[in-house]
């Protein structure tokens, strides 16, 4: 029963660290691959064929299915484009409200 209380608050304290750490990682790891990404001017540079007359296209697979998605929240102004036949994330936009 002595046991039972600092037990208790080892798995308190590793709750209280873990899970915030956690979600702060993946929010940094969402913010590098938002910011590794070329804008779309820079990707259509390195990738001339990838604009078509129909729009762009992803460089891996030459999809046009390309969604876009808010970097951290639905509505983010900041969006990570990316192709939904490879899963690959290939450029991101900004807009500015
Ligand atoms: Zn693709």
């Amino acid at each position: 029963m002595k046991l039972l209380f600092p037990l208790a608050l080892a798995v308190i304290f590793a709750i209280l660290y873990f899970i915030p750490r956690t979600l702060i990682d993946r929010r940094i790891a969402r913010q590098n691959e938002w910011r590794n990404r070329p804008n779309l001017q820079e990707y259509l540079e390195e990738n001339p064929k990838c604009r078509t007359g129909r729009g762009v296209t992803c460089k891996y697979c030459g999809s046009y299915n390309i969604i876009n998605r808010g970097m951290e929240v639905r509505h983010d102004s900041k969006r990570i484009h990316t192709c939904r036949t490879c899963s690959t994330n290939l450029y991101r936009t900004e807009f500015y409200e």
